[in-house]
């Protein structure tokens, strides 16, 4: 219920912001400054991811790959303008219908970052116990208040969560995943072990998340791994330490920014407008073109 009203304001919101050429004149300004789009998923439906891309076409939008913001970064190339960078979060089996598919069908380069362990093991991610527990009356934590816990303490409630909750599998299977890599429009990258909260972790269990994921994806996918996505957005100066130790070359963060030659400079704090899933498609235009962040500072 609190969600509909949410997203029924939200879309009035969206609505104003667009008849008031709010979004014209975003397109126009990332055009003009050569700004680049970074944007992120989580597990869209196939008809949104398909609807985002073709309204991006339809507005002069190209779509760039990881390795051509590297290259861009490294001054090898450059970028026509209106460039877009597309990726994706936590490694969902969803991703391969609604994602993975389209990609594939109309040429467009997307990053996927994965957590190793549900793709191992199976079952659900974490907060998708923690929230239908508490939906079943059988835990009062509710996600959010968990994430702010320290790490051990979030694995015991857990635990306890796990007992009493049966959940299908949620992400990609392994061999999917070696599947999808070879695609030469998807680029598989770490999103740690576990899907912790990195800063709520010890610095020995940071540091495992981070460089063991990597490993793993590097023996099961017979490739290097270059990039991180810090899970749920989390990071501390102390994370960005480990990242490059772990030999990342690049890490993203879920603040929401546009990206400049001169961001760039700094690879492992990587700014993207969080798209949402649950909103409507309106709101989501405002989201890939910055519009909706405009008070939380896009550089
Ligand atoms: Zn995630």
């Amino acid at each position: 219920m609190q969600k509909s009203i949410r997203n029924v304001a939200a879309y009035c919101f969206a609505i104003l912001l667009l008849t008031f050429g709010f979004v014209r004149r975003a397109r126009k300004r990332v055009f003009r400054e050569k700004l680049i789009l970074s944007i992120f998923f989580h597990d869209p439906s196939r008809h949104l991811f398909l609807s985002c891309i073709k309204w991006l076409q339809r507005n002069g939008f190209y779509f760039i790959s990881l390795q051509e913001l590297q290259q861009f970064a490294l001054g090898e190339i450059s970028l026509p303008e209106g460039a877009v960078l597309l990726t994706v979060d936590d490694g969902w089996r969803n991703n391969l219908d609604n994602i993975v598919d389209v990609a594939d069908d109309l040429h467009v380069p997307v990053t996927i970052f994965v957590s190793t362990d549900p793709i191992e093991h199976g079952g659900g991610y974490w907060w998708s116990y923690v929230s239908k527990a508490k939906k079943l009356g059988i835990s009062q934590w509710a996600v959010e208040a968990l994430k702010k816990q320290n790490n051990d303490y979030r694995i015991k409630m857990l635990s306890t969560i796990r007992s009493c909750i049966f959940l299908e599998r949620e992400a990609m299977t392994k061999d999917e995943l070696i599947s999808i890599s070879d695609s030469k429009y998807i680029t598989i990258g770490s999103h740690s072990v576990s899907h912790p909260i990195l800063p709520q972790c010890t610095e020995e269990v940071a540091l495992y998340e981070i460089s063991e994921s990597k490993k793993k994806l590097e023996q099961w996918l017979r490739k290097r791994v270059t990039s991180f996505s810090y899970p749920n957005g989390d990071y501390s100066k102390r994370e960005v330490e480990l990242i490059k130790e772990s030999n990342f070359e690049f890490a993203f963060t879920g603040s929401p920014g546009y990206l400049t030659k001169d961001s760039l400079n700094e690879m492992f704090e990587i700014p993207r407008f969080e798209m949402l899933e649950s909103a409507s498609f309106i709101e989501n235009i405002c989201r890939m073109t910055g519009v909706w962040f405009i008070n939380k500072h896009p550089n």
